[in-house]
């Protein structure tokens, strides 16, 4: 019994190696108090959410920005916590890290969250504009960064200490499902200039046209009517699991329920440029995630 703890030990060690790809949450703009004060607890749920996030992605590398010269630029993204436009100026970002101003505020409707990449102007050399853009991937759009944001009104939600088992809890909103899907938006899953280029038709008849995907889905895939998500009730398995389950990227969420990152999901990101890695899930969540799913009321949209 010793050894066979042991050998389970080091697993867990292997699996959790830190990402290279790194997610930098940022509260300064958390002017809603969602992640501040007494709720500042709430940081550790949304970095669980970055880690669960990036290190699926940990084998993509990111060119640091850092303006001098000639080279500048003028960043901006949503106030997280009023969504309003805010400008951050010349900025500087690291190496393999995406800046993520996280908050919340009021959504309205049955939003749950929102979350984009973050824009800019810039002056400069060709190769700086790159830089910025594509951070070193080629033609593939890369993000410096962006905004997420969360209701802060009107939705009860489940925050969850533990993401690889998961719990009942009837008529709560679970904020690891929604905090990964606003990051994949930040990342670029259905708001990039590379998912654009890879939309073919027109809404709401429109498809998505990546490779990785469509071998995915077993051919071409319904995208919803915004162009931002796969259609509602689109299904794949769970990442690196057989197990059956709604993707994450499309627009809607059963409230009492949690979604992982699905097979599509994941060729989603192959698709916009990123290395995507295989990373184990404990078998429990295949197991337990039959338990939450019988709840029929929907929400959640996304904007941006
Ligand atoms: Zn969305």
């Amino acid at each position: 019994m010793r050894r066979f703890l042991l050998v389970c030990s080091l697993l867990a060690a292997a699996i959790t190696a830190p990402a290279q790809l790194t997610f930098v949450f940022d509260y300064t703009y958390d002017t809603g108090s969602f992640f501040s004060g007494g709720n500042i607890g709430n940081r550790t749920y949304l970095e669980a959410a970055g880690t669960y996030l990036s290190n699926y992605i940990s084998g993509t590398t990111l060119n640091a920005i850092t303006p001098g010269g000639g080279n500048s630029w003028n960043a901006d993204t949503f106030h997280p916590g009023t969504g309003d436009n805010q400008v951050l100026g010349n900025i500087s970002i690291a190496a393999n890290t995406i800046l993520v101003f996280a908050g919340g505020y009021d959504l309205g409707g049955s939003t749950l969250g929102v979350g984009g990449g973050g824009g800019y102007g810039v002056t400069g050399t060709q190769p700086w504009l790159d830089a910025i853009s594509y951070r070193g991937n080629g033609s593939f759009s890369m993000p410096w960064g962006g905004s997420i944001a969360f209701d802060s009104s009107g939705t009860s939600w489940h925050f969850d200490s533990d993401t690889s088992t998961t719990e009942t809890f009837t008529g709560q909103s679970d904020f690891f499902s929604v905090a990964v899907h606003e990051l994949m938006h930040l990342v670029g899953v259905g708001t990039n200039a590379t998912w654009d280029s890879l939309i073919s038709g027109t809404s709401p008849t429109s498809t998505f046209t990546g490779a990785a995907s469509v071998a995915e889905n077993g051919g071409v895939i319904l995208l919803d009517p915004g162009e931002g998500h796969w259609v509602n009730g689109t299904m794949s398995t769970i990442a690196g699991t057989a197990t059956p389950q709604e993707t994450l990227m499309d627009p809607s969420i059963v409230i009492g329920t949690r979604k992982y990152l699905t097979d599509l999901d994941l060729a989603a990101l192959q698709d916009l440029g990123y290395t995507v890695t295989a990373v184990p899930e404990p078998a429990t969540i295949a197991a337990l995630f039959g338990l939450a799913a019988m709840l029929s009321v929907i929400r959640r949209r996304r904007t941006s």
